[in-house]
């Protein structure tokens, strides 16, 4: 069946889909006896569903086509590396021009200190990796009891076994028998929702330092790393306090911790900044990064690790018993070549830093003052609003946590803007490419669901 050619219409999409497909995240019972909404074809920033309607895509996918869609330079790079090499590996001895590549282009564009990569398929098979990967560390460095990884509360690092035991997320954990063992979770930097009348800086400060009294109580000699998304994306865009993560790294290089920055979301532009921890502030020892490394156009993801953690492995590491069929596949690695090189030809990061992401923040902060807005936060081009009936206290709504947010949530697609809702929090993390007319538009839909949502709940 040719679905581009002939599209059958949508209510028999919608029935070959409830028949059939398991969706990720979602309730199937509940969507199915409402439908799916059918994704067809995108341009730009803008997706058209099976019925025609056009929609901003206010999230760039799942916080991922940084450089937005029908990117023919991608198209046709991916074409061509599949006419040459459609598939081959990197185990047992080979490799191939696009892996060598990009491996070459990962570390120029890193933080200086991060130099070597081993590629994944995905984020949640780069931070499977992670774990893996610093406890062989620790164990050829002749510490095989440093096995501990400490995260967060509210974290999100994938759907893997080990991915989702990194995560924070109880409702995840509760499914499965999470954690795994050796995983253990300290409280996140979330100043809006928990830091009641504490100045910022100083809760930064109060939740950094309860790693020292994690580390404490594991006893140093059983941790090996510390976890942290630069800004916590899935958990509701938690943007830390300025003081949190230098305060994090004072802490793990004190204690022989490593430090592990998930820029599975904010790597490639998204905070102003190539990556997260040079917004933040901070240098990690180990970085997986996925999404914006192929702007979502094929799968692919990777672990970026410093030269000291690489000099471990490779001296004294022997044969590492870890890999994917697809780590450094072919075409994928073509798509993030191209991709990056399209971010630093049109200068993305610079872009948000200094136009759109400023541009995008000065209207945020107007959506802020919103009658049903509690706080409106932004970095770069990622933000969150908080919807709350009583903004001066930051109170939450009594019905059902996400009740009002997934009401918010349908009125913006009905207005044409794709917002997500994490709990009562509306999400943003548009393209980079986004242009400020359609920062405009993005603000005026978002304004007018926020019209609509206040109608429904007050
Ligand atoms: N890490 C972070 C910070 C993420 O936001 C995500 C996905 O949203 C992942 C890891 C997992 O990536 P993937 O869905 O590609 O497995």
């Amino acid at each position: 069946m040719d679905y581009i050619a002939n599209l059958p219409p949508t209510h028999v999409l919608q029935e070959k889909d409830a028949a059939h497909h398991l969706h990720p995240f979602t309730d199937t019972k509940s969507l199915n006896a409402k439908g799916t909404r059918v994704i067809t074809r995108a341009e730009g920033v803008y997706l058209w569903d099976s019925e025609g309607h056009k929609i901003l895509d206010g999230m760039a996918g799942l916080w991922c086509v940084n450089v937005g869609y029908g990117r023919t330079e991608i198209i046709e790079a991916v074409h061509r590396q599949m006419q040459q090499l459609p598939y081959y590996n990197t185990f047992f001895q080979t490799s191939h021009p696009p892996a060598i590549a990009l491996a070459g282009k990962i570390a120029q564009l890193a933080p200086d200190q991060l130099d070597h990569v081993f590629f994944a398929g995905s984020g949640s098979e780069a931070n499977d990796t992670v774990v893996r990967m610093v406890r062989h560390y620790w164990a050829s460095e002749g510490k095989p009891t440093k096995k501990t990884i400490i995260s967060r509360h509210n974290a999100y690092h994938g759907s893997t076994m080990a991915g989702a035991s990194l995560g924070g997320m109880s409702a995840m954990h509760a499914q499965g028998g999470l954690p795994i063992p050796d995983i253990t979770h300290i409280n996140q930097p979330y100043w809006y929702g928990e830091g009641g009348d504490m100045d910022p800086a100083e809760f930064g400060l109060m939740r950094a330092r309860e790693l020292e009294a994690e580390i404490d109580r594991l006893g140093e000699d059983n941790v090996a790393a510390f976890i942290g998304e630069p800004i916590q994306g899935a958990g509701g865009v938690v943007i830390p306090p300025k003081t949190y993560w230098p305060e994090i790294q004072r802490i793990c290089r004190e204690r022989n911790i490593l430090l592990i920055a998930d820029e599975v979301i904010c790597g490639f532009g998204r905070t102003g900044n190539w990556f997260g921890s040079q917004t933040f502030n901070f240098k990690p020892d180990l970085m997986p990064i996925a999404k914006g490394l192929s702007s979502g156009y094929l799968p692919i993801g990777a672990v970026v690790v410093s030269e000291k953690v690489a000099k471990g492995f490779i001296e004294h590491g022997g044969e590492f018993y870890h890999g994917f069929t697809y780590s450094a596949h072919p075409a994928a690695c073509a798509a993030a070549l191209a991709n990056l090189e399209i971010i630093e030809n049109e200068r993305l990061p610079e872009r948000v830093a200094n136009d759109t992401g400023l541009y995008l923040a000065e209207k945020w902060k107007m959506l802020g003052e919103h009658p049903l807005v509690g706080e409106a936060r932004i970095c770069g081009l990622v933000g969150a609003l908080e919807l709350s009936p009583d903004k001066a206290h930051r109170a939450s709504f009594e019905a059902e946590r996400g009740t009002v947010g997934t009401i918010c949530r349908d009125h913006c697609f009905e207005s044409g803007l794709v917002m997500r809702h994490v709990g009562d929090s509306m999400i943003i993390s548009p393209p980079l490419v986004i242009t400020r007319s359609e920062v405009d538009e993005l603000i005026e839909k978002a304004h007018r669901a926020l019209d609509m949502t206040a109608a429904d709940v007050t």
